[in-house]
């Protein structure tokens, strides 16, 4: 892909060209604040000549499960999202890695704040992002004044796009006071996650990370990581409330996520993590991700979907 954009964008239905996906200015405004999205990526490997687009399903399922808990319509099945953004990627010629965003959005609202009409207009796009995997990238972290959202306030749990306010009010404050990044506690005062990404932690050798209800986005990473965590790893993981002070105290402490993948966070609120690098099993995490990301490791077929890029002849 060498223009500034993709080729091609899928909306309502149909893949068309980039410039043709037009909308009057007055829509913009209420639409935004209700429609949900998903960040999913695909992983380019130069070897198989392939581009691997990670648990694509899951993130299908989580899309649907954020629509119906706005009250949308749904159109489209998960398998006719699925095979849309397959034939995307593949059209698209993304021979690296891949942000690939779907947005629901409720259709001709943008000037009634109601919310009422469940009609939703769906796009897809893709844009090039690097993965900073085994780069070496760490941040430094602040608690946040600002609390997480709640479930009873703007559920963490759909992946709306207002609930990213929030995350914009801690990055902002964190960078005014000069750390890189913002770690959330919920309104209980226990650790939520950071602006954009799940947080989890070792301690004298446990990975433990917060719990479902404590305020999170259901993080598909977050779950990946689990998994591989005990099975590969042989570790013991705690999905439990976290104390603040219990960051304070680790040995390790890491965000995940689609876009953050795996980033380790070296100093809280300026107490150093460890020895102020990334410790001994994030730094294993990071390589087994990496390789299952990849297809590098054959482990985990499941949760690469090929985009069938191997299949079309090489430019
Ligand atoms: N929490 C928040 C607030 C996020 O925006 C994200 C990124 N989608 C995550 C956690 C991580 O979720 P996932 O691993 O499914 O990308």
């Amino acid at each position: 892909m060498s223009e500034a954009h993709p080729k091609y964008l899928w909306w309502n239905g149909r893949q068309m060209p980039w410039e043709d996906a037009t909308i009057h200015v007055t829509e913009i405004g209420w639409s935004t604040v209700g429609a949900i999205f998903e960040g999913i990526r695909a992983y380019w490997n130069p070897d198989h000549g392939e581009a691997y687009i990670f648990r694509l399903r899951e993130h299908m399922e989580r899309f649907s499960q954020s629509m119906k808990l706005v009250r949308l319509d749904q159109d489209y099945s998960t398998d006719q999202l699925i095979d849309a953004i397959v034939q995307l990627v593949r059209d698209n010629e993304h021979r690296e890695d891949v942000y690939i965003r779907p947005l629901a959005y409720r259709s001709g609202d943008g000037k009634s704040f109601s919310g009422f009409g469940s009609e939703a207009s769906i796009l897809i796009n893709t844009r090039p992002m690097p993965s900073h995997l085994l780069t070496g990238k760490t941040q430094h972290a602040g608690i946040s004044s600002w609390t997480r959202i709640s479930d009873n306030v703007m559920p963490p749990r759909v992946k709306n796009l207002s609930n990213y306010r929030n995350g914009q009010l801690a990055n902002m404050e964190a960078a005014a006071n000069g750390y890189d990044t913002a770690i959330l506690l919920n309104a209980q005062g226990k650790v939520a996650e950071g602006p954009g990404a799940c947080l989890m932690l070792v301690r004298n050798g446990k990975l433990i990370t917060p719990d479902v209800t404590s305020s999170i986005l259901e993080s598909i990473t977050r779950d990946a990581l689990i998994t591989m965590a005990r099975q590969d790893l042989g570790l013991e993981v705690e999905e439990r409330p976290v104390d603040r002070t219990e960051l304070y105290v680790a040995d390790e402490v890491f965000f995940c996520g689609t876009a953050a993948e795996i980033t380790p966070i070296v100093s809280v609120d300026r107490y150093q993590v460890g020895d102020g690098t990334p410790g001994p099993i994030t730094r294993r995490l990071e390589q087994l991700y990496h390789d299952v990301l990849r297809g590098i490791d054959p482990r985990y077929a499941e949760w690469r979907t090929p985009v069938g890029l191997a299949k079309l002849a090489p430019t």
